[in-house]
């Protein structure tokens, strides 16, 4: 089975890629496709902008698509950046002006928990649709640490590893975090969409 991801981003892409290999499934990425999409994500929740990604990329391509929408959601920040996790702050911030930014609005905070939050949808040309969720929750620290991963994650400490986002080996990650969640999920409603059973 094809499916196509729906995503530019190439950091998530190499994450959903690498947990969808092992399903034995063949992954290719929009661009791969030969699709130039810029879905606005005019959603109010994670899955309804997934919904849109994948709608997108489906339509397009007459292929299945399944696309992820995820963030960071803060509870001292009463949920945000949450579904604007990509756009927090003005347009010229980068990952790192996005965290650094971050970190300088809970400057003040003791409570510092938060959870990365991933959706999942996955749209067949016939209109079927299968969604997942996942999160992973943890606190945010005071400094980043680690080089690895993207986004916030060398500022989100994983309790269970005593380590931030960014110190974990990509295994670890895939191991613990909101996208390794949501794509086992997906990939269980997956088989058991391809067998016949109802999702
Ligand atoms: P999306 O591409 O609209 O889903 O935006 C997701 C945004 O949420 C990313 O640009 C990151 O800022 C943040 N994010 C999502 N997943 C992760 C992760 O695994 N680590 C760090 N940041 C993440």
């Amino acid at each position: 089975m094809r499916l196509i991801l729906a995503s530019n981003n190439a950091k998530k892409l190499e994450e959903l890629r690498r947990i969808l290999d092992h399903m034995g499934i063949e992954v290719i990425s929009q661009r791969e496709a030969g699709l130039c999409l810029d879905v606005e994500e005019t959603g109010t929740t994670f899955a309804e902008n997934a919904f849109l990604k994948a709608e997108a990329a489906c339509k397009a391509s007459g292929c299945a698509a399944v696309a992820d929408d995820s963030g960071l959601v803060v509870d001292a920040l009463g949920g945000a950046p949450g579904i604007y996790s990509a756009r927090y702050g003005t347009p010229d911030l980068d990952d790192r002006g996005r965290y650094e930014l971050l970190l300088k609005n809970l400057e003040k905070e003791e409570r510092r928990t938060a959870k990365f939050v991933s959706s999942i949808v996955c749209v067949f040309p016939n209109r079927d649709k299968i969604e997942a969720y996942g999160e992973c929750a943890g606190e945010i620290l005071r400094a980043p640490r680690g080089t690895g991963g993207f986004g916030y994650d060398p500022v989100f400490l994983v309790p269970s590893y005593g380590k931030s986002m960014a110190e974990l080996s990509p295994a670890e990650k895939d191991a613990v975090s909101h996208r390794g969640a949501a794509m086992r999920q997906f990939q269980e409603k997956l088989k058991a969409y391809l067998r016949g059973d109802i999702c």
